[in-house]
């Protein structure tokens, strides 16, 4: 009788365990399935190697691989430099509508639970505290992971979910600091990679592109020119007798007119026209769907503008009167059956003779290219 009811109990005991071990395998199926997202999500932060790309992954394929409602990333840019590099690069800022700005670190108060600066944040979303890191979509639980290196904070990796228990002070954070290292890595990486790029494509005296960018630049902008059947202009621009502020005054002294002029053709130009420094004294404008008419109006606006007033340089007492020729060529229409690299070329080439001329009647004025 005794041994019948053990048997039943060791039964029922066995099956219990049958059931326990099933569902610890099955858990462990699932946490073997989270690894490897977990695993190939990092394997595509770390193979960003733009920013583009790495942007896309942080907020477009997180939130898929980890089920989140949303993904916000927030870089702290007080001084606009990594904004600049950006819309330098032609990388729209208004393409990631998750990509945020701060001017400054956040405040968040000191609790006990969160107090290093450095480790990720979890808890209930509280709209005073984290609103600037979801502008678009209110979460109810949200983490928050500082993405620091070497001590700076380069900003937040925001993660909201529409689940109050998704995010709770009491978990554990073993993972998601181990992915704020990495996302901190990679940005920082990929930021360090276009602040390249961009010091490669800038003149440094005066801050706009150089011959290189503009040369590249110019190039990508017959070809959709020549797709768009859209105009496209140039412009060369010269300062006149350039060399004899070098000589009067000093090589410092001609630097300053340099800046000076290339901020003052700036001045005149759309954010989608490109500046350029050529070489010595000559520059370089592209406008982009600029007929040969826009041209030849931006052309006057830009002369009358560099001479519009004195420039002040050290050793005269006196502003400077400084003037420039400048040549204009357009494509209207594009010519569709020549490579983009030779219509460049030719364009180019035209707007130069077009200086020239420039220079022959006279200076201080703005000549066309015969049209086609
Ligand atoms: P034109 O009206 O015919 O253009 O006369 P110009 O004197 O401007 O032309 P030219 O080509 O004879 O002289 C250009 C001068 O530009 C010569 C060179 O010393 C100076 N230059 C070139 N690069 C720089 C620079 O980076 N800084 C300074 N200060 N001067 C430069
Ligand atoms: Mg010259
Ligand atoms: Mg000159």
């Amino acid at each position: 009788m005794r041994s019948a009811i053990d048997s039943e109990a060791l039964i029922a005991d066995n099956e219990q365990l049958r059931a326990e071990l099933q569902d610890l395998l099955q858990q462990a199926h699932i946490n073997q399935s989270i690894i490897e997202r977990h695993q190939a999500f990092d394997l595509k932060l770390i193979g960003a190697s733009e920013f583009r790309e790495l942007i896309e992954v942080m907020l477009t394929v997180m939130p898929g691989v980890f089920s989140l409602e949303t993904v916000t990333l927030s870089l702290i840019d007080g001084d606009y430099a990594i904004q600049r590099i950006l819309r330098d690069l032609q990388i729209g800022i208004n393409e990631f509508p998750k990509l945020l700005f701060l001017k400054q670190a956040l405040a968040f108060p000191d609790d006990d639970l969160t107090r290093a600066d450095e480790k990720p944040r979890l808890g209930p979303y509280v709209a005073a505290l984290h609103g600037p890191l979801f502008p678009h979509y209110e979460p109810v639980s949200v983490a928050v992971l500082p993405l620091v290196r070497q001590h700076r904070l380069l900003g937040y990796l925001a993660l909201g979910s529409a689940y109050g228990e998704r995010f709770t002070r009491s978990l554990a954070t073993d993972f998601i600091e181990r992915l704020a290292t990495i996302a901190a890595v990679c940005l920082e990486n990929v930021i360090n990679n276009e602040r390249l790029k961009h010091i490669g494509l800038t003149d440094p005296l005066t801050g706009v592109n150089n011959r290189r960018y503009i040369e590249q630049r110019m190039q990508e902008e017959v070809a959709r020119s020549q797709r768009d059947r859209s105009a496209l202009s140039c412009l060369f621009i010269d300062i006149d007798h350039f060399k004899r502020v070098n000589d009067q005054f000093g090589h410092q002294s001609g630097d300053d007119v340099l800046r000076e002029v290339a901020a003052r053709i700036k001045k005149e130009l759309r954010l989608s026209d490109a500046l350029g420094r050529f070489g010595g004294e000559e520059f370089v404008v592209l406008l982009t769907h600029a007929t040969r008419e826009d041209a030849a109006r931006i052309a006057e606006r830009i002369r009358a503008g560099v001479c519009s007033r004195g420039v002040m340089i050290e050793g005269s007492r006196d502003p400077l009167k400084i003037t420039a020729s400048i040549g204009a060529a357009a494509l209207t229409p594009p010519d569709r059956s020549r490579p983009a690299a030779e219509v460049k070329q030719a364009m180019l080439k035209a707007a130069d003779q077009a200086l020239y001329q420039a220079k022959e009647a006279g200076r201080n004025r703005v000549m066309l290219a015969a049209g086609d």
